[in-house]
């Protein structure tokens, strides 16, 4: 049990790679799958996919382990074309976030340190005095039929312009090598002291000798 509960809270999955159910899949992932994943095409899930067939290019099949790290700048809807592409998930805790509303996206092979900094130039075509009109009524909640009509109708043109564009266009490309981010740890899974779930120990505070869970140590928890 105490096994399974270590495995369980464990941000990396190595064990997997021992499980007969484990499956390989070194085949690139195509637009539908990440369409699957998403829920929706976009100009933002073509962009991060464009970025992860890049990122491949150069770095070879995708993470099933930890093999590839991404550090992204953005929490887009392109991180997710990211996940599914590269295999670089939050899941197993090597895809990095960095909040800097940048649409730039580094990627580090393990144990080489061979990086790729993929950093997007394209920008969305100026439209006319009439499409700024409908999308300043999108933006301030127009929902009407002729307004849906219209974003869809743009966004899916904006989708198909990133999916057919060079990478000359899409992309300014810097290889290199870069410092690795240590691997993610395996940690211990302790008992919270207030409301007995479980919780990963580098996460317990202390508290008058007692390991609380964060919402419990700031009484925020719901069990008292
Ligand atoms: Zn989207
Ligand atoms: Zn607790």
């Amino acid at each position: 049990m105490s096994k399974l509960i270590l495995l369980l809270f464990s941000p990396s999955c190595k064990p997997c790679s021992n499980n007969p159910f484990f499956v390989y899949n070194r085949v690139m992932k195509r637009y539908d799958d990440v369409i699957d994943f998403h829920g929706h095409s976009c100009p933002g899930l073509a962009l991060g996919y464009r970025v992860s067939q890049r990122a491949l290019k150069e770095l070879k099949n995708r993470s099933e382990d930890e093999e590839i790290v991404a550090v992204v700048e953005n929490n887009s809807c392109a991180v997710d074309a990211v996940q599914v592409m590269t295999g670089c998930t939050f899941g197993k805790g090597n895809l990095i976030f960095r909040d800097y509303g940048k649409h730039v996206y580094t990627f580090v092979r393990r144990p080489s340190g061979k990086s790729i900094r993929i950093s997007v130039i394209w920008e969305k075509p100026v439209g006319t005095k009439e499409e700024k009109k409908y999308w300043d009524l999108y933006a301030n909640g127009d929902r009407s039929k002729k307004v849906l009509e219209f974003v869809h109708s743009r966004k899916a043109a904006r989708t198909r312009q990133i999916l057919d564009a060079g990478d000359d266009e899409l992309f300014a490309v810097t290889k290199g090598k870069s410092m690795l981010p240590p691997e993610a740890e395996i940690y211990e899974t302790i008992r919270c002291a207030v409301c007995n779930e479980m919780v990963a120990e580098p996460k317990a505070q202390s508290q008058n000798g007692r390991k609380l869970c964060v919402p419990c140590f700031e009484q925020k928890g719901t069990k008292r």
